[in-house]
């Protein structure tokens, strides 16, 4: 069976744990893809050939997720050459036998609009920055700002800009517990798989 469930969304919005418990769920293979740009940035250098040359073993790496590797990611994403150097693999990902939940900021947009789901998975910036702030710790007001550049950096871009597919399902998580938020994408998906 193909089946690909892309997730779309702003950092912190809960895409990373609704993409993991629905592929528990439903047995399907994830990929976060922030990863890959993460991994990117982390490499450093010429960030086009870093792209090309990227192996699994990159994604890896400890470390990976810090708040400063996220904010190096998204300038490394706005370069159209190293999008275009991880389209392919993330395409192969989403239509391989046996289902794919992909998380991101162009999964139903550019690298799978075929997906059988689309999810845009928002909540407001405060609770974004406090969800982070309780993972990372430091200076809540300084994890908003870098929250706020970061959404403003990847909706801005001209390259594949974060923004919901026209016919994604929006979930705002900002009022729902983890469970809740699962249980509607959950939702989505098996009235999506009995259609
Ligand atoms: O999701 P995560 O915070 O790990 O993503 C890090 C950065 O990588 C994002 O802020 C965004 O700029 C970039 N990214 C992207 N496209 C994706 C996934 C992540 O541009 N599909």
């Amino acid at each position: 069976m193909i089946f690909t469930v892309a997730i779309d969304g702003p950092a912190a919005a809960g895409k990373g744990t609704i993409g993991q418990a629905l592929a528990a769920r439903f047995g399907f293979a994830h990929l976060d893809t922030g990863l890959l740009y993460r991994a990117v940035a982390a490499k450093g250098g010429d960030s086009v050939a870093a792209a090309r040359g990227l192996v699994a073993a990159d994604l890896m790496g400890a470390g990976l997720r810090t708040l400063d590797l996220g904010q190096a990611a998204s300038r490394v994403a706005v370069l159209p050459g190293v999008r275009a150097a991880l389209v392919a693999f993330q395409r192969r990902f989403a239509r391989a036998e046996g289902g794919a939940v992909l998380d991101g900021r162009d999964i139903g947009t550019v690298i799978c609009p075929e997906a059988e789901v689309k999810l845009y998975v928002t909540a407001s910036p405060q609770v974004r920055a406090h969800r982070r702030w309780l993972e990372v710790g430091g200076d809540e007001t300084r994890v908003l700002a870098e929250v706020l550049e970061r959404d403003g950096r990847d909706m801005g871009r001209a390259a594949a800009p974060l923004k919901p597919a026209q016919d994604a399902i929006v979930l705002d998580t900002s009022v729902l517990s983890i469970d809740e938020a699962v249980q509607a994408a959950v939702d989505v998906v098996q009235a999506r798989m009995g259609a």
